[in-house]
């Protein structure tokens, strides 16, 4: 990746994904640019950049057009274009992250639609413009898009739009070979996912029923991104790639597993 510029939205601290990700495309030589969500998590931000020699390129709350706008125009400055760009962000209030979808209401639908769904959109629209070479977007999902889970709820539904919308982006940009994939990552311990109900089950579930009997890590996820963010993965767009130990593939729980 030696002479790609990439920017890389959602890393909290050094357990998010996007963390793993960007740790992966700098091995390769990529340059980096981040952005953090106000100031708490600035604080974690910027020493984390700092490790992989990236820029910080300032606050971005998806729900604030305007910051969006500057994180990129700081992009353009800074990077003077772009290759790649990672989003990496979710949201929904924890209260609806347990309990019934049906009791949904209609202003956290609309939150998490937005911040979750739409998001990846707003960015490709900005991205398109920096991306004079071509280039690749990449956003993270998760297995409750395509079947139901417990406590997932609206959260299941805002990633089966952006599932949704990785297609339908791939089919609009990729005139000008820009790729539009998703990684569909197993369950891993990140400040998102604490916000799920009984997360700790949810984990011993895919580690005792998945094919290769474990979850994975940040790492795993990274070198799959690293690809999809690369020149490896050029003949590829449109696509949903799961990198969760193989749990994708399970129809019943194993015989074998220990009670949880
Ligand atoms: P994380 O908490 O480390 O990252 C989530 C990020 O979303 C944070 O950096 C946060 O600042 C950002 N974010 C939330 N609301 C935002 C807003 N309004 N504007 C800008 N940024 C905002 O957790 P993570 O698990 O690394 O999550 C990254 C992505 O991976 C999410 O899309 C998540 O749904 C997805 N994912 C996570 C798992 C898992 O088990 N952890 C599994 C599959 C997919």
């Amino acid at each position: 990746m030696q002479g790609k510029r990439g920017l890389i939205l959602g890393v909290a601290n050094n357990r998010s994904i996007a963390w793993g990700i960007a740790k992966a495309c700098r091995a390769q030589g990529a340059e980096l640019a981040f952005t953090y969500q106000g100031e708490a998590l600035e604080k974690r931000v910027r020493p984390l950049a700092a490790e992989l020699g990236g820029h910080v390129v300032g606050h971005c709350d998806v729900t604030d057009t305007a910051t969006v706008d500057a994180v990129f125009a700081e992009t353009q400055r800074v990077l003077g274009g772009l290759d790649f760009v990672l989003h990496a962000i979710a949201f929904s209030d924890k209260d609806e992250l347990t309990g019934r979808y049906v009791d949904t209401t209609e202003g956290n639908f609309a939150k998490s639609l937005l911040i979750s769904c739409y998001s990846f959109t707003a960015i490709a629209q900005r991205a398109e413009k920096l991306m004079t070479n071509g280039g690749s977007l990449l956003t993270l999902t998760y297995y409750g898009a395509e079947k139901w889970m417990p406590h997932y709820n609206v959260m299941g539904v805002a990633k089966a739009a952006l599932e949704a919308s990785v297609r339908y982006l791939a089919a609009d940009l990729g005139e000008k070979n820009i790729r539009v994939n998703a990684i569909s990552a197993g369950p891993i311990k990140t400040l998102a996912a604490s916000g799920i109900g009984d997360f700790r089950y949810i984990l011993k579930w895919n580690e005792y029923n998945s094919p290769l009997r474990r979850t994975v890590t940040i790492d795993e996820v990274g070198d799959a991104g690293m690809y999809f963010l690369s020149n490896l993965s050029r003949g590829v767009t449109g696509e949903i790639h799961h990198v969760d130990a193989g749990y994708h593939v399970v129809g019943m729980k194993n015989p074998n597993a220990p009670d949880i």
